[in-house]
């Protein structure tokens, strides 16, 4: 039996390798490795693919969360609403430039947090909300701006697993103040190392953005107005980037074809909840993540997955075939020993709690064959038999 990965990198090399080859000794033999032309076509092309006046190239997604936050001065004594079921990165930004993550539950059908919980959670101290497009699919943006604007507050949309994702004809990272994207390999656009971008329209945040990713500086010089950090994108993965942009939407529709093809063969097996894209979004997949629905209370209070967890059975026998799926994420934020003591939800997140003890990821990337899909499907059908 062939084994399956739950992502494979190296059959998108082999198909775009020269490419990415002949550009790689091109920077290298131009001598400019960090910033310049390269770095700044990148960022253009960015700004022109989302569809906003500015982008900013840095370091990784998690910089480009800590800057755009930076850059909207939101620190001490403010709060941010945000959602407990994402990569830890969404709310250790706000815990690292002294702002309190607000953790607001998420809607069982889209993993993505609820905007009637996110009303609900606001108070005087609220400056912002912080929704993640997870697993590539968007947010009700539609409905989190009208809440937002009826607050005043800043929406930083966390783009990281969608870049192309669309809410109501528009790119996600071009709806809120601003979007943060991560370049880590497995994302959709991803490079061959860390990187990341914040994309806007608003031109000063955009300077403000460049000043801080360069140790607080302007123009190179050594002038420097705000403690800053050193996060800049380097030429070598901008020129990768160039290239891979120009193949996402072909990639993010393999991913969708992918997807669909889940949705067909999976749709009458018992025990699994499908997950649902709203009508008003197109996912780009970056996961294909389903539930395997628990038949006792969700999980343990540690978080720790219990001995009888269905969800963990499947993956182990999934496993055993040679099928390898993830779990993003099993501990929802809220629950972690980092935020047991601060940032205290207000309420209980069953929802968030329960999905965690029963997602399951299965095997996604562009390249994945008909043949391996099958061998995943008819293995999962197996065991629920
Ligand atoms: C990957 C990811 C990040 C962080 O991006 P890095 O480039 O790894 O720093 C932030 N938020 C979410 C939801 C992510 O998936």
């Amino acid at each position: 039996m062939n084994k399956i990965p739950p992502f494979d990198l190296s059959e998108q090399y082999k198909l775009i390798g020269e490419e990415i080859n002949a550009a790689v000794l091109g920077v290298l033999a131009s001598g400019h490795y960090i910033g310049g032309a390269t770095v700044e076509q990148f960022e253009q092309q960015l700004a022109n693919y989302i569809g906003t006046s500015d982008c900013v190239a840095c370091n990784s997604g998690t910089d480009a969360l800590y800057l755009a936050l930076r850059a909207l001065n939101i620190g001490p004594g403010d709060e941010v609403i945000t959602t407990p079921f994402t990569f830890v990165a969404t709310a250790e930004v706000v815990s690292a430039v002294g702002a309190t993550p607000i953790f607001v539950d998420i809607e069982a059908h889209t993993f993505n947090l609820d905007p009637e919980q996110v009303e609900q959670a606001i108070t005087e101290r609220t400056r912002a909300i912080l929704p993640v497009h997870l697993f590539g699919q968007p947010v009700d943006m539609t409905r989190l701006m009208a809440i937002a604007q009826h607050h005043n507050l800043t929406v930083i949309e966390d783009c990281a697993q969608s870049t192309g994702a669309v809410w109501a004809e528009q790119k996600v990272g071009s709806i809120g103040h601003v979007g943060c994207f991560s370049f880590y390999p497995t994302k959709n656009l991803g490079a061959c190392g860390d990187g990341g971008a914040v994309t806007t329209n608003d031109p000063q945040v955009a300077a403000t953005i460049r000043m801080l990713r360069d140790h607080g500086r302007r123009s190179g010089g050594y002038y420097h107005e705000a403690i800053g950090v050193n996060s800049r994108l380097d030429a070598i993965q901008a020129a990768i980037l160039q290239i891979k942009l120009r193949y996402l939407d072909t990639w993010n529709s393999q991913r969708r074809t992918i997807a669909d093809r889940y949705q067909q063969l999976l749709q009458h097996v018992p025990g699994i909840a499908l997950p649902q894209e709203p009508a008003n979004g197109r996912s780009v997949w970056n996961q294909y993540t389903l539930r395997i629905l628990s038949t006792e209370p969700q999980p343990s209070a540690s978080g720790q997955s219990t001995p009888g967890n269905r969800r963990d059975q499947v993956r182990q026998q999934l496993q055993q075939v040679g099928v390898s799926s993830m779990i993003y994420y099993p501990l929802p934020l809220h629950q972690q020993p980092i935020y047991k003591v601060h940032g205290q939800p207000s309420r209980s997140l069953l929802i968030a709690e329960q999905t965690a003890g029963e997602v399951l990821s299965l095997p996604m990337f562009p390249e994945l064959s008909p043949d391996q899909q099958d061998q995943v499907v008819y293995s999962l059908k197996d065991l629920l038999a």
